[in-house]
């Protein structure tokens, strides 16, 4: 996007809203979520907010609607999410931009992943269209069913200790334990899923 069409439509929101809501900080951010948008995409999102809104839209509001265009964009034209992406300054931490997230099963003490709330994370749920993975949400953690880990860098490191703790053991190979962990974290949703339609049954009947 056209930074030009960009301060425009901040511009828009800052009429909408008032002038104090987009400070630099928040300009900053907004931009870096939203800059790989074209200029009709955020001129949507921008008028979405003017219409929709009561009050002032967050940099967080403007990531969601990001993520609904680009959404949007890859369900008309799938062969786009293949495009390489543009490389920014700040990029999501809690995933290392792999898209997936460690979680604690609070009840059972098992780690296992998730994908992100980001747009890598997003990504990851369209190319894996028809899992049962959940995204992660914080509701989570205030419900007590899985506390979010940090991603654990160090299991990446050869013989590390953290390496057996979150990746099963066996191979080697990191690669090789990052797909068995994908895989094995893909049955584990798909069972809790099959279980709770399971148990919707039992109670209908
Ligand atoms: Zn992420």
């Amino acid at each position: 996007m056209n930074q030009a069409n960009f301060l425009e439509q901040l511009n828009r929101c800052s009429n909408a809203f008032g002038p104090t809501h987009f400070g630099k900080e928040r300009t900053d951010m907004i931009w870096t979520y939203c800059n790989s948008l074209d200029d009709s995409q955020f001129k949507r999102i921008a008028s979405q907010f003017i219409s929709n809104f009561k009050h002032a839209p967050l940099p967080s509001d403007f990531l969601k609607a990001f993520y609904e265009e680009k959404k949007a964009e890859y369900q008309k034209h799938p062969e786009r999410q293949h495009e390489k992406e543009v490389t920014r300054e700040i990029d999501c931490f809690s995933c290392y931009e792999t898209g997936w997230v460690f979680v604690k099963i609070v009840s059972s003490e098992k780690t296992i992943m998730m994908f992100c709330s980001c747009r890598y994370g997003q990504k990851e749920e369209i190319q894996n269209v028809g899992s049962a993975v959940p995204p992660w949400d914080p509701k989570f953690e205030i419900e007590q069913r899985f506390n979010r880990l940090p991603f654990p860098m160090k299991a990446f490191v050869p013989n590390s200790e953290e390496r057996e703790q979150f990746f099963s053991t066996g191979h080697n190979d990191i690669a090789e334990r990052w797909v068995k962990k994908k895989i094995e974290s893909k049955k584990f949703w798909k069972d809790m899923y099959d279980d709770f339609l399971l148990q919707a049954n039992k109670k209908q009947t």
